[in-house]
């Protein structure tokens, strides 16, 4: 479900409405946070995007990083306020076309596996959330993979493959 393109960008399609792409610069990005020092804390925030008027495709493009009001630990993160004002500002200076994609975080293991409050805060964000596409991707920065899902608004998880780092 997950294709590398011959740009280095991935793409992934669920069926014809859902799909969407990373670029590569996107996922350099998240690779910076892998947690591969034995001490590395956990680090998270949102995708931020934008949603392809043609196909309705999800254009990842960059992320927010830790900051204010986080709370980070070697095996815990939780995304404080902060997250959601970056992404109202990016929203501001991409004329209104940037929108929140998603959500990623890391984790201290070769392939990562959602917990259960992973889980629960994609539930959460699915119902709650402000976001404009067909649901959500959530990505978990591995030490050796990334792993990608796709919540629906309706609450369907899919996963969606790894990519090695
Ligand atoms: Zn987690």
């Amino acid at each position: 479900m997950l294709r590398q393109l011959s740009n280095g960008n991935r793409a992934w399609q669920i069926s014809a409405e859902i799909r969407g792409s990373l670029s590569a610069d996107f996922i350099q990005s998240l690779t910076r946070w892998c947690q591969r020092g034995r001490f590395a804390r956990e680090a998270g925030g949102l995708v931020l995007g934008f949603i392809d008027i043609d196909t309705g495709g999800l254009l990842a493009d960059s992320i927010t990083t830790p900051c204010w009001g986080d709370k980070r630990s070697r095996y815990s993160f939780y995304r404080g306020h902060g997250h959601q004002v970056k992404a109202t500002q990016w929203h501001r200076n991409t004329d209104g076309h940037g929108t929140i994609l998603g959500l990623w975080h890391s984790h201290p293991e070769a392939i990562p596996n959602p917990s259960d409050t992973d889980w629960n805060d994609l539930a959460n964000m699915l119902r709650h959330g402000t976001y404009s596409g067909s649901g959500l991707i959530y990505l978990i920065v591995g030490t050796e993979h990334i792993g990608l899902w796709f919540g629906q608004r309706d609450g369907k998880i899919h996963a969606l493959g790894t990519i090695q780092l």
